[in-house]
């Protein structure tokens, strides 16, 4: 048995929805275009799978956050795909592929043929046993990739509380889960090999500032070793954590946050890797050119630091997918995928945004004792890149702007004494006043935001309201 489609999307998760939203808006008609997902459910916002969804309290969950709620566009619930005569295929898994006869295989046995095929797999959660720890599929270990994977350490959460929780990595999933451990009344030890947290992306002095504010918290890091193997109990749980350096950490349960791979074997041999990935040029086409991929399994140029990169963040993956839609529907008319890296993360009160790229000389900016600051890379004297925590609206839009121009920096010491206002004079707009001041779980904005914007009182209140309500939201919910 076989079916076929114009559009087919393999993979469930933010891009395909982000590209679904795109085909109805380009107009696709019924029956043209079919996704197939492992997942069970339709495409979500995966970051609110570490945020809002492991909340004690009122925890986000489906169908709430479907794509693409994340933009602030419409919420895609099933549906949604049933009305626009897309056909979703869910809780099925393509098994191989064949790209010179445009053809997939699903594990149900079904023959799904294409004439363009859109490859956003994304990428599963490195499990220990790659690197030679066994856990004995004990069940208080827990990874985080999908909602089967929240829901059971929403579980095991729930079940320990009061109780030793031993994180394992100090990068993304690893810095939120301990922060949403926390506020579920977890004692958390984080562990890592490197000498920071967040290694790829902070500076020593910016993973200072966290791990101190981590440590008021009452989280213990444990830094320049790795997990070797565990203890178990009779019950088959892990009961400790053994260490490299020869320690022992007990543990009611752990969460493993070591980094992702990829989801590319379907394609391995067929089309041409890079960076781990599938590489695709600037319209996201891959080596054959009926086969395009976007989100965390595509390698594309990232044009404002030319050269091929693949990044494993949300954003990207929402504008490649809009991107892949307009030039497979209208190639002549659509460019070069021109995108300026942009990473964040909330956790507990805090909430940072960082764009472009951190190679090069780094100036830091404004007061680290508060919680506002923020740091400049310089690469070949320009700016290549931006950091900013607990800054408004306004103050990450200055910092994106001015990051994607790339000015020359003549003078380092005159950048670190402007510090944000330098982002404002780059796009020739009058500076902003402090970031906000952080306090309790929401951002306070009950000042005026812009200086500038005085006289129009009425309109600044409504926007700010608007604003706080919104980046409120977000913030508690993911
Ligand atoms: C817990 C968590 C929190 C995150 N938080 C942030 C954040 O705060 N900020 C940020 O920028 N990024 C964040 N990210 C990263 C972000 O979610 C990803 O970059 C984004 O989801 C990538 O989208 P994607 O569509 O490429 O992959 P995914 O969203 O992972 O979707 C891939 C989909 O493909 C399916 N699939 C794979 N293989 C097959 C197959 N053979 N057949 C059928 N289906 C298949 C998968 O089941 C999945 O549904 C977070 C990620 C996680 C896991």
């Amino acid at each position: 048995m076989g079916r076929a489609f114009v559009y087919v999307i393999i993979g469930g998760g933010v891009a395909a929805g982000y590209a679904a939203h795109e085909f109805v808006q380009a107009g696709v008609s019924s029956g043209e275009l079919c996704i197939i997902s492992e997942e069970p459910v339709a495409p979500y916002e995966r970051p609110a799978l570490s945020k809002g969804y492991l909340l004690p309290e009122a925890p986000a969950r489906l169908p709430s956050f479907h794509c693409c709620v994340g933009t602030n566009e419409e919420r895609l619930a099933p549906k949604w795909y049933n009305e626009n005569g897309i056909e979703l295929i869910l809780g099925n898994r393509v098994k191989s592929a064949d790209v010179r006869r445009k053809t997939l295989l699903t594990a149900t046995g079904e023959t799904i043929s294409y004439k363009y095929l859109i490859v956003a797999t994304g990428a599963r959660a490195l499990k220990l046993e790659e690197f030679g720890v066994n856990t004995l599929d004990a069940p208080n270990v827990c990874y985080l990739r999908d909602v089967a994977d929240a829901d059971r350490l929403v579980d095991v959460m729930q079940s320990r509380s009061g109780g030793q929780a031993v994180v394992i990595g100090g990068g993304y999933i690893g810095m939120e889960c301990a922060a949403s451990l926390v506020i579920n009344n977890l004692n958390v030890t984080m562990v890592f090999p490197e000498a920071q947290c967040m290694a790829r992306l902070f500076t020593p002095k910016i993973a200072a500032f966290y791990e101190e504010f981590y440590q008021s918290k009452g989280v213990k890091f444990v830094k320049g070793t790795v997990l070797t193997s565990f203890d178990f109990n009779s019950d088959g749980k892990v009961c400790a954590v053994n260490l490299r350096d020869g320690s022992k950490l007990p543990a009611d349960m752990v969460v493993i946050g070591i980094g992702i791979r990829p989801n590319t074997s379907l394609f391995e041999g067929q089309l041409t890797m890079e960076k781990g990935g599938i590489k695709v040029n600037g319209k996201m086409q891959s080596s054959n050119s009926s086969v395009y991929a976007i989100g965390d399994v595509a390698a594309f140029p990232v044009k404002i630091v030319g050269e091929t990169r693949r990044l494993e963040h949300v954003d990207s993956a929402r504008r490649a997918a809009r991107h892949v839609v307009s030039a497979i529907i209208e190639p002549e008319k659509t460019g070069e995928f021109d995108y300026l890296p942009f990473f964040y993360s909330r956790v507990f009160t805090l909430s940072w945004q960082f764009y472009g790229d951190n190679a090069g000389e780094v100036v830091h900016f404004g007061d680290f004792s508060g919680h506002a600051f923020g740091a400049y890379w310089m690469n070949k004297g320009h700016l290549v890149g931006s950091f900013l925590e607990g800054g408004t609206k306004e103050q990450y839009e200055a910092l994106a702007q001015a990051t994607r121009l790339k000015p020359k920096i003549e003078d380092l010491a005159e950048l670190e004494s402007q510090g944000l206002e330098y982002a404002f004079s780059v796009i020739q707009k009058p500076p902003s006043p402090r970031p906000a001041e952080v306090g309790g779980s929401t951002l306070v904005l009950d000042k005026p935001l812009h200086v500038w914007h005085a006289t129009t009182g009425v309109i600044v209140a409504a926007s700010v309201a608007a604003f706080a309500y919104w980046y409120g939201r977000k913030r508690k919910r993911w």
